[in-house]
């Protein structure tokens, strides 16, 4: 699984980083996102609560 982020569309709102801040987090400056770290269910679960839908999941 894998999960992309629109910066144009994101309005910062910080559910994902406050919801799983192991998956989604920022280093160095840089947004990133690391879903190995939850299981999916809990990243589809926060993706979904993304208000701006810049959160997608890809499935490889
Ligand atoms: S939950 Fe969505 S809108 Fe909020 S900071 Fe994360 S990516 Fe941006």
């Amino acid at each position: 699984m894998q999960v992309t982020w629109n910066p144009n569309t994101c309005c910062h709102a910080g559910v994902c980083v406050k919801s799983l801040p192991e998956v989604f987090k920022v280093e160095d400056g840089e947004f990133v996102i690391d879903p190995s770290k939850a299981s999916e269910k809990e990243v589809e679960n926060v993706v979904s609560q993304c208000p701006s839908g810049a959160l997608k999941i890809e499935e490889q």
